[in-house]
């Protein structure tokens, strides 16, 4: 059954028609009107109707950045989005006319890792996401792990450091504020105005440009520039540190390493792995999982909402 998956990131819509193996067959992108919820819904809408066209489609899935209620109908509080208690489900199931499944885009993003991606056969996975935030999903025994109440897997917001940098949450010290690549780039560009000699290179690619930004940081990276190394070597250190933390509680095989700075590849993994390890509680007498970057990184939202509305619809 070839369904329709929809991912609304903050800055831009993406959807595409999605086969039940998880190929995509066609896709399309248009900019999300982030302040207007009609506008929105209306960009999802003929977005869904450009990629249907004369075929007949059974269900949607739509991936949102937020907390999506355990009904997976409404869209409880999107930080980047317009969206508060909006009974998203309903509107579009009207304006459609086909079944329409809601689901928090982390969790659609390790749902295609699980089913298609770097976390196949791994029933017990666990995956986080470095990007702008740090997101998580949870598979546990083959099925997403959402919570009481729709909200659950936020691993970016684990409390990381006490009294620690106030978040967009509301509280201090989140994982987030330590291990995202908004965090990076922060560090990058103290890094930069320090007048060290460690920072002499971020200092001389932010001179180009006048304000760094994650292209800057990448490309000092892949230049093996002692002083990005080490930032992404202290990002990549905290995330295994939490990880550990959380591996003491779900006990998951496989750790899928995902979102934007994921492309950093074995440089970015690591540090996860030993930190990971070094902090991994009653280390030596419990199996050790594995630690992979994500195989699907851009198309992860879409394929993971069309899969998640294929089998809801099948299950109904
Ligand atoms: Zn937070």
């Amino acid at each position: 059954m070839i369904t329709v998956g929809i991912d609304v990131g903050g800055t831009k819509i993406a959807g595409a028609l999605v086969s039940e193996t998880g190929e995509i067959l066609m896709s399309l992108k248009v900019p999300t009107p982030a302040d207007s919820t009609e506008e929105l819904i209306e960009a999802v809408v003929s977005m869904v109707n450009e990629l249907r066209a004369d075929r007949e489609i059974k269900a949607v899935g739509v991936a949102i950045a937020g907390f999506i209620d355990a009904a997976r109908s409404e869209v409880i509080y999107s930080p980047n989005l317009s969206l508060r208690n909006e009974p998203l489900k309903a509107k579009l199931e009207a304006k459609l006319g086909v079944d329409v499944f809601v689901e928090n885009d982390a969790n659609a993003a390790g749902w295609a890792e699980y089913r298609f991606g770097a976390g196949q056969g791994s029933k017990h996975m666990m995956m986080i996401t470095i990007g702008t935030g740090v997101g998580g999903a949870i598979v546990a025994n083959g099925e997403l792990f959402r919570g009481g109440f729709g909200i659950g897997a936020e691993l970016g917001h684990a409390n990381f450091i006490r009294d620690g940098k106030l978040c967009g949450c509301g509280q201090h010290g989140c994982l987030e504020k330590y291990a995202s690549g908004t965090a990076l780039l922060e560090a990058a560009k103290e890094l930069a105005a320090s007048g060290t000699a460690e920072g002499a290179r971020l200092a001389e690619l932010e001179a180009e440009v006048d304000e760094l930004t994650g292209t800057q940081v990448y490309q000092a990276i892949t230049e093996s520039d002692p002083g990005a190394l080490r930032l992404l070597n202290e990002l990549g250190e905290n995330i295994g540190k939490a990880v550990a933390s959380l591996v003491a509680i779900l006990d998951p095989q496989m750790l899928v390493v995902g979102g934007g700075l994921s492309v950093a590849g074995e440089l970015l993994l690591k540090p996860i792995r030993n930190a990971f390890l070094e902090h991994l509680p009653a280390r030596g007498y419990r199996p050790e999982m594995t630690i992979v970057t994500a195989a699907l990184i851009n198309d992860a939202g879409v394929v993971g909402a069309a899969d998640l509305a294929r089998t809801h619809s099948l299950e109904r």
